[in-house]
């Protein structure tokens, strides 16, 4: 007999949060527990503001049709929707003992707000790597601040973001301020510019290495192989199911691209899982999981060594449920 529950939650972010040029009071999402002969399996459905199509509505419906069907012995196709995909595909993949237990709980530091913190923070690393979000503010002042960091710490490798905000001339604007021998030591810059055009035009004239992110959720993106590309960002929320996922690593590692598994801010429900989905799939690259900072509190299952509290999802609301 198979059954099944889907928990909303909505979890206070610190106050400050910025998502997409948006300040964000707190992230909202669902919780998927399925049940078959004493078994459970988990799985976090939470589409995120700015970055997902979907909204959670759209995706509570679309979850409870799916599982509906699955509650009636059936094996529904795959969701549309990628954060419904790759919930339940998680879900299903715990259900069936598929998923390691084994975590990769290391992580790039994000860095956010007060920069003598993160300095403490990345002193306490042997081989300290940090995740920084530039053109937000100036390229002039993005520049000298990877340049300063870079120049402080030598063991530092920094991976950078910039959400295809800038225009070539600023991206080169930024280049400019970080130093030429320093520039080996960015692992990567994330979408530099505001087209993949102008970011390899930026990469073939800095050196400076590239990852997609942006790029990897267009419409028929396949990973090849290209001058200055590195890396691909995986943020499987808004990608998809694990079968999806697992089909993305594979082409990128037939065309020599490393990959990184990447939060979309889910609670430690969801964030453990991406730890584990990591050190399964991508074991030789540090993921980009840094974010459960932001958060007020946990869900349902803790982040070792996080000491915000845990709230159980016996706490939260269920919105769906199916008795098996
Ligand atoms: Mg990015």
């Amino acid at each position: 007999m198979r059954g099944a529950t889907l928990f909303s939650y909505s979890i206070p972010l610190e106050s400050g949060t910025v998502l997409r040029d948006r300040r964000v009071k707190a992230r909202n999402g669902l919780l998927v527990r399925l049940t078959e002969s004493h078994r459970e399996g988990w799985g976090e459905i939470a589409p995120l503001p700015g970055f997902s199509a979907e909204t959670q509505s759209e995706a509570q419906f679309a979850a409870a049709g799916w599982l509906e069907s699955w509650c009636q012995g059936e094996q529904p196709a795959e969701s549309q929707l990628p954060s419904v995909a790759f919930g339940l595909s998680c879900a299903l993949a715990e259900l069936a003992g598929e998923l390691p237990s084994a975590g990769n709980y290391d992580s790039a530091m994000l860095c956010t707000g007060d920069p003598d913190e993160l300095f403490n923070r990345l002193h306490e690393q042997t081989r300290p790597v940090a995740k920084m979000k530039v053109g937000r503010y100036e390229p002039v002042r993005d520049g000298m601040m990877v340049n300063l960091l870079l120049e402080a710490l030598p063991d530092l490798t920094l991976r950078l973001d910039a959400n295809r905000q800038w225009s070539l001339e600023k991206a080169l604007q930024f280049a400019r301020f970080v130093s030429i021998e320093l520039r080996p030591r960015i692992a990567f810059l994330e979408e530099p510019c505001r087209t993949p055009q102008e970011s390899r035009e930026f990469a073939r004239q800095t050196r400076i290495a590239l990852a997609w992110d942006e790029s990897v959720r267009e419409e028929n993106y396949r990973p090849v192989a290209e001058p200055f590309l590195r890396t691909i960002v995986i943020k499987p929320m808004l990608t998809g199911s694990l079968t999806r996922i697992r089909a993305l690593l594979a082409q990128a590692e037939q065309a020599g691209i490393s990959a990184v598994i990447s939060s979309s801010v889910e609670s430690s429900l969801g964030l453990t899982q991406l730890a584990r989905i990591a050190a399964w799939l991508t074991p030789s690259s540090l993921p980009g999981l840094d974010t459960l900072g932001l958060m007020q509190h946990q869900l349902e299952r803790s982040w070792p060594g996080c000491s915000l509290a845990l709230i159980p999802a016996g706490e939260l609301e269920a919105v769906w449920q199916r008795w098996s």
